[in-house]
């Protein structure tokens, strides 16, 4: 099938685009790589009559090391390709989890052009950047024709291919303070071919002191609407010691507390009592190789 018919503006500025957006309302959609926006116009799943192409806005582009007037923020702009972060230096460094959820995402050709924004606002529960969003306790950055507001990822995600942004709105990136961020991390998807879609995903991050860990982040992905925090699991390893994360009592404990906690959904080919035994093989390979 194809796309019914509909009119196109490629903006410069974001002012540009809110204006549209204001005066079209829920006739009109932005466009960022068409990764997965142009598959649902071709199938008719939405029949816009405006697309508002945001490449041109160079506002949008890039990753930043900038300061947000308190503390020092790693932004990454809404219009970043998938390859963009891959290939990045300052990802490499201080977001070593985006470098290693990256290569899962689709095929290079789709990468080259799918951004962060467009996986972001999309909100596929499959998509591995919002849960690592998550568990980097990263801020989204949203204009609206009333100014900007932020809000925590993990507050963002609301339902299947549903969050908080409105129809007004735009997403302008993603910011991570770097004084949040946790030392040690953990990424791992199953999925049938490589570049395939998850059956389910798993996002930690940990910190920890002279072995003790502090705090941790576990967001699983491709399990139920939207990424789930794991937060009973995260209370089990607070104050335990790295060492003890390979034990099977603490192992068997974290299982059992992921299965019983996160309520899983399933999808076209896998059933939902498949993937709550998922969660648990993930959880066991994810203290098995993050102990000491
Ligand atoms: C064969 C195939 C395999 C794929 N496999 C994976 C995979 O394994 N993992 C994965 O995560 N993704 C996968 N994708 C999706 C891919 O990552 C897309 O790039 C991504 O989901 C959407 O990004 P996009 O830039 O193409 O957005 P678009 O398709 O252009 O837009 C998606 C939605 O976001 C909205 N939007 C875009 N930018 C903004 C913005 N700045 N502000 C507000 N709204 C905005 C659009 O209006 C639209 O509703 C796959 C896609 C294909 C075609």
């Amino acid at each position: 099938m194809k796309a019914a018919a509909f009119d196109y503006r490629k903006v410069q500025t974001i002012d540009q685009a809110l204006s549209l957006l204001q005066d079209f309302g829920d006739n009109a959609k932005l466009i960022a790589g068409g990764q997965s926006l142009l598959p649902s116009l071709n199938m008719r799943l939405s029949a816009p009559e405006l697309l508002i192409d945001l490449n041109g806005v160079d506002e949008l582009k890039g990753i930043k090391v900038r300061s947000d007037g308190h503390q020092e923020v790693i932004f990454v702009g809404a219009m970043t390709t998938h390859t963009e972060i891959e290939d990045s230096q300052i990802i490499a460094e201080k977001l070593p989890l985006l470098k290693k959820a990256v290569p899962h995402i689709a095929h290079r050709a789709i990468r080259n052009l799918g951004t962060w924004g467009g996986s972001i606002v999309y909100g596929d529960p499959a998509a591995e950047w919002p849960a690592c969003a998550i568990a980097l306790d990263g801020v989204m950055v949203i204009a609206s024709p009333d100014g900007q507001r932020k809000m925590k990822a993990k507050d963002f995600f609301k339902d299947l291919y549903t969050t908080d942004l409105q129809a007004n709105e735009i997403l302008l990136g993603t910011e991570f303070v770097i004084s949040s961020l946790l030392t040690c991390d953990y990424f791992e998807e199953l999925a049938r071919r490589h570049g395939d879609y998850a059956i389910a995903g798993l996002t930690v991050q940990l910190e920890h002191i002279a072995g003790i860990v502090k705090e941790a982040r576990i967001v699983y992905f491709s399990v139920a609407s939207t990424p789930m925090i794991a937060s009973q699991a995260q209370n089990l390893l607070i104050g335990n010691s790295l060492a003890k994360m390979k034990e099977l009592d603490l192992i068997a404990q974290c299982q059992s507390a992921v299965r019983s906690e996160i309520q899983t959904m399933s999808d076209l080919t896998n059933s939902a009592k498949m993937k709550t035994h998922l969660i648990g093989v993930l959880i066991e390979r994810a203290l098995k190789s993050l102990a000491k």
